[in-house]
């Protein structure tokens, strides 16, 4: 597959979820659709996401005429489709007839039919019918010109509870995964899950319910399972397409990467897709924390597929509706954050939707078109300018984003700290890895999103802020990483327990204390308005003209074979190492035990950067800069983003840039509120 992946796409997309099936009363309104997509250069759609009670009406009656009527029109007006499997709402009568296929909630109630994304996973007759309304139309357009690729149900799990299923039919298959996992062990599951503790030993596998969250692996197993059982119904709706057609195919992820698997999912898909929607609504600093958040997902899809573009599938051109308040966005946020997916290495900007409904749900959540009303609007106004930007950035179609630093963010982990009880919670977990990354990114370095079970080779620098849940082989391979010339480093929190939540063997730390050269004891969490002194031994933490000082949390550790570059000089831990450094190989382990500030974190790894090597960084990035590069042939395409809505002046990395627009050659920039500007290098 060529990096295009769609061999007939030579611009940049632009479009959004196209849904006639409301507006079928209306012909007028489908011809405007057409009429309107032309004119703001629309060039792709997703086509039918929820459109499967028009498709098949009654059991076994199908109805193609619109959707045939459809795809011709916008075939015609030059418009791609991908072409979904409306598999995500069920229709009433499949429902109402077959019971069975509703989800069963946690209080073993089983929904009446409503809302969407609310199925059972396991039933039979729900994977039957899914892949006769898939058969039917994979048949019909497998060779249609105009569908470029196949859009596979929407947002998996993306409903209360995660859309996990509770029914009979569910919780056996979860008993069987158990023993697949198990061995068919039942003693090996109480010993790996202590369930000898509160006499909750199992005598035999239908015992093993979800719902005690006393018992923390069978939690963090649950949700496993739950993303497994998700991947199978991925791979089944995949294998109804195939049947008939080899197009591309992707599904649309979503929220923040805790809802699926995404690592499971990916090496199912030809092409991965995100849904974007960065919240707007809050302070200047609040907003931009939420564009910092937002960044880490981006980086985090693209890293699942590095040698590809990735699609941004839904965004939304002003604000969505539960957004509250529904503050619009201000002129030029809107093209800076889909310019923002652009650099972060999509291949497309689309909205959720072309044209709002009249009614239901989502009828106030911000379209292209309003309903049947104007359609010149500021909004639509935006989009074609946004047009214009993109087809003047057709040269970085393909491109891909490399980049020599990674943080590891771990959904195990996410899950693992979600059931945990003590240590820090998965909020806490989250908003440290953002602290993290966004320290990174204040260094002007551009930064992938992998988790434990990544392939290292293309890094130079790691970090891994609270490993607290060690995956099999992560330090074995880590290890590997350092001694061949890598830079690793990790927080406090970390190497806690194995991957079922049973705390390392031989006390904190695990596998982790020979790499790091460090022991572990205990960790002292501080008050909010708490502050433990350091002692900087070098120039690890930057400007000494101050105290310097740390907060949040304390380890209290033990020097091996590492060496002390810092020590607390407060507390009754006074005297003892606060951060660390372990040669190892040709590479190095490095430790932080104090939770620092945003400045001191900044400090501490512009310290470490330059020290492996990488000194690709900015010296003095401005307040609300990021910057991201991508890659195509011999040609690097620098972006650099003010988020910011005031006027600010930028240094470039040291290199030979010339500017996108005008080819002029560039060592610094002036960036307007809200300024994405390209500049390009050739190796
Ligand atoms: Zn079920």
């Amino acid at each position: 597959m060529s990096l295009h992946i769609f061999p007939t796409v030579k611009d940049l997309l632009l479009g959004g979820d196209y849904n006639p099936d409301q507006w079928l009363h209306r012909t007028d309104i489908l011809d405007q659709d057409i009429d309107v997509m032309q004119s703001l250069g629309v060039n792709a759609v997703s086509l039918g996401i929820f459109a499967w009670s028009t498709l098949e009406p009654e059991e076994g009656r199908f109805e193609f005429d619109w959707l045939d009527e459809r795809i011709d029109k916008l075939g015609k007006a030059g418009v791609h489709v991908f072409l979904a499997t409306p598999t995500a709402a069920r229709p009433m009568w499949l429902a109402c007839k077959y019971p069975e296929v509703c989800l069963t909630l946690k209080d073993n109630s089983r929904e009446y039919p409503k809302n969407r994304h609310n199925f059972c996973w396991t039933s039979l007759v729900y994977r039957e019918k899914t892949a006769r309304i898939i058969d039917q139309i994979a048949h019909r357009y497998a060779n249609c010109e105009t569908v470029i690729g196949w859009h596979i149900n929407n947002e998996y799990g993306g409903y209360t509870d995660w859309a996990r299923c509770y029914c009979d039919r569910c919780i056996a298959s979860f008993q069987s995964w158990l023993k697949q996992r198990y061995n068919n062990d039942l003693e090996e599951l109480n010993q790996a899950w202590w369930t000898h503790f509160w006499s909750h030993t199992y005598q035999n596998w239908d015992q093993i319910r979800p719902g005690d969250h006393s018992i923390e692996a069978l939690g963090l197993n649950w949700y496993r399972y739950n993303a497994d059982i998700m991947c199978n119904f991925l791979k089944h709706e995949i294998a109804s397409i195939r049947t008939h057609c080899s197009k591309p195919v992707t599904t649309n992820m979503h929220g923040h990467l805790q809802l699926a698997d995404y690592v499971k999912l990916a090496p199912e898909l030809d092409f991965l897709s995100y849904d974007s929607y960065p919240r707007t609504y809050g302070k200047p600093d609040e907003e931009l924390h939420n564009l910092y958040q937002e960044s880490l997902f981006l980086n985090a899809i693209r890293s699942l597929k590095k040698d590809r573009p990735w699609y941004l599938i839904e965004s939304c051109p002003s604000v969505p509706q539960y957004f509250h308040p529904q503050r619009l966005k201000r002129p030029g946020t809107h093209e800076m954050h889909s310019l923002r997916a652009i650099a972060h290495g999509s291949d497309s900007v689309m909205y959720f939707q072309f044209r709002a409904g009249r009614g239901s749900i989502e009828k106030h959540h911000g379209a292209i078109l309003i309903q049947d009303g104007p359609t010149d609007t500021r909004v639509t106004r935006e989009v074609r300018s946004l047009r214009q930007r993109l087809s003047n950035l057709n040269k970085i179609l393909g491109s891909t984003c490399k980049t020599k630093v990674a943080i590891i963010f771990d959904t195990e982990s996410i899950w693992g700290l979600e059931n945990n009880h003590g240590g820090p919670t998965a909020d806490q977990y989250n908003e440290i890895i953002l602290k993290h990354y966004r320290a990174l990114l204040e260094l002007g370095l551009d930064v992938d999103v992998i988790d434990q079970t990544a392939d290292f080779t293309d890094y130079q620098f790691i970090t891994a802020p609270v490993a607290y849940m060690l995956q099999p082989n992560f330090v074995e391979r880590i290890k590997s990483f350092v001694k061949h010339g890598g830079h690793f480093t990790t927080t406090y929190w970390s190497g806690i327990t194995n991957d079922d939540l049973l705390c390392s063997p031989g006390g904190r730390l695990g596998d982790l204390r020979d790499l790091l050269g460090i022991s572990s004891e205990e960790v002292d969490c501080l008050r909010e308005d708490e502050r433990v002194k350091l002692e900087d031994s070098g120039d690890w933490l930057g400007d000494h003209s101050e105290s310097l000082s740390g907060q949040q949390y304390c380890e209290l550790i033990h020097l091996n074979a590492a060496e002390q570059l810092a020590i607390y000089a407060s507390e009754f831990y006074a005297g003892r190492p606060s951060l660390t450094r372990n040669q190892l190989g040709q590479g190095a382990a490095y430790y932080q035990a104090i939770g620092l500030p945003r400045d001191l974190l900044r400090n501490w790894y512009r310290s470490l950067l330059q020290r492996a090597g990488l000194v690709e960084f900015i010296t003095n990035m401005p307040h609300g800069v990021m910057m991201t590069q991508r890659h195509k042939q011999n040609k690097t395409y620098l972006f650099v983003i003010n988020m910011l809505g005031s006027t600010t002046q930028c240094d470039l990395p040291r290199d030979n840039w010339t500017s996108f627009a005008d080819n002029s050659p560039a060592q610094s920039t002036c960036l307007r509120p809200y300024d994405v500007q390209i500049f390009v290098k050739s190796q």
